[in-house]
């Protein structure tokens, strides 16, 4: 038993107590937090191969001219890296996914691992087959 306080009057009450014997508000209003659910269905598989090669071509190219006119090419390797990032996920399929504890909404690689992180509210969740999974 632990004590809590009452959302009414703010006073400490015991977190057995059904209503608030300083106020009467009831206490036992957990339900209506929405509660963190286990698992959240992942998305089909979306796969653009054609424009991931692309990107990831023009990202591959990029990159080798950005060193040479360095410092200038500054401006162009971070796109080309990330046009490299884009394309592979385009080319190995992402899906969508839904974070379990905040229900934020994400894209996630298929190739990632095993482990998927919320870019919200930075928690881990397991990725299944077709799942989302909190870690308890
Ligand atoms: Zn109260
Ligand atoms: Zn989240």
């Amino acid at each position: 038993m632990a004590l809590i306080k009452c959302l009414e009057c703010e006073k400490e009450i015991s977190d057995a107590a059904r209503a608030c014997p300083n106020c009467g508000y009831e206490s036992r209003k957990t339900e209506d937090i929405e509660p963190i659910v286990q698992k959240t269905e992942l998305g089909e598989l979306e796969k653009n191969i054609g424009a991931g090669i692309a990107m990831f071509v023009v990202g591959f190219v990029f990159i080798p001219i950005s060193i040479v006119i360095m410092p200038f090419g500054l401006v162009l390797l971070i796109p080309a890296i990330l046009l490299m990032v884009y394309g592979g996920a385009k080319i190995s399929g992402t899906r969508s996914a839904v974070c379990p504890y905040c229900k934020n909404e994400s894209v996630l690689n298929s190739k990632t691992s095993t482990n998927f992180k919320c870019s919200n509210c930075k928690k881990l969740s397991i990725v299944k087959d077709s799942f989302l999974e909190i870690v308890e």
